[in-house]
């Protein structure tokens, strides 16, 4: 078997299409989707993700606001910008790029946005509500994990569906989620004593870890799904995922690449995420 490759390029120009009519009819009517953006210090790939937001913005008709500074910045300089962010009605998502320097209590600045303005779904208040069921801020890549599923009409309901990494922006949320549409999950680590026993049983398989290509063919069930959320280089620099895409397609029956699979919804998410935001507002 050759897996089906979804094309997460494809998909996020699709819904970044219906993004952008919905962000300019709001327009219309006088609000204009805001995301403000907080980059501090000078990661090189934290200042690609916030070009490639700022960006998707622009091309969304979503305007965005840029703070930089600088990584020995005193945080209280930042908690001040966000409270004037949360303050302003204009603006309706804020984010803050990770990870921080570390004279940062990251956890206390995620927290010290407005849970209405957390469109990176990562607040404990927008995490507790996902928990429960309850309407809430989607942490942006497990939801665009979702929607690759839901586009490509994979049954979700009763299916064995193991997620490899335990994060609290990727591999918690994603369980929650997949459990919530009645998935029967496992949820792997670094402390799991037979990775490949779990691994072999799963419909819908979701690595999130960070380990080059360390998922194989031979630890795949025949026909299953497989979501890549690595983002790797491999030993010639190579952007690469946790899975060994080659060995791989030869057993799944669908499969994400990388690049060109689950990064692009990440951005789309949050694109999704502001604009609802904006119009909850405008309500
Ligand atoms: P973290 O480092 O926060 O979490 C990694 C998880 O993998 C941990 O739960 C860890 O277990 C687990 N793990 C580590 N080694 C093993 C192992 N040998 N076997 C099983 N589990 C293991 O990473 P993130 O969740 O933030 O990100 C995961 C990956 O996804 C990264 O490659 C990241 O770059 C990528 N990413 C991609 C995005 C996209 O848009 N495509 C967005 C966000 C992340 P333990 O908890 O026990 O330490």
């Amino acid at each position: 078997m050759t897996a089906r490759i979804i094309d997460g390029n494809a998909l996020s120009a699709q819904v970044r299409g219906e993004i952008a009519q919905r962000a300019a009819e709001l327009t219309a009517r006088g609000t204009q989707p805001c995301l403000a953006v907080i980059l501090v210090g000078g990661d090189p790939a934290s200042a690609v993700y916030v070009r490639n937001k700022v960006a998707g913005c622009e091309k969304a008709g979503i305007r965005s606001l840029k703070f930089e500074y600088a990584a020995e910045v005193a945080p209280d300089e930042v908690f001040a910008r966000i409270a004037e962010l949360n303050a302003d009605p204009s603006v309706h998502g804020i984010l803050v790029q990770l990870p921080l320097p570390k004279q940062f209590d990251a956890e206390k600045i995620l927290e010290a946005i407005s849970p209405e303005k957390d469109v990176d779904g990562f607040h404990a208040e927008n995490f507790g509500l996902l928990l429960q069921g309850r309407k809430s801020f989607y942490p942006c890549t497990p939801w665009g994990v979702m929607k690759m599923l839901d586009t490509e009409n994979v049954p979700v309901k009763g299916a064995e569906a193991v997620v490899i990494g335990r994060s609290n922006i990727v591999g918690k949320p994603m369980a929650v989620m997949l459990l919530s549409r009645g998935a029967t999950v496992t949820v792997c680590h670094s402390q799991t004593k037979d990775l490949a026993f779990h691994t072999k049983r799963a419909d819908i398989l979701v690595a999130a870890v960070g380990k080059a290509k360390m998922i194989t063919g031979d630890m795949i069930k025949p026909g299953a799904v497989v979501i890549d959320v690595g983002m790797n280089r491999d030993e010639n620099g190579k952007l690469c995922g946790d899975v060994d895409f080659a060995s791989a397609k030869e057993v799944a029956s669908l499969i994400t690449p990388v690049p060109g699979g689950v990064g692009p919804m990440t951005i789309t998410m949050l694109l999704a995420n502001t604009l609802e935001s904006a119009e909850r507002t405008a309500k």
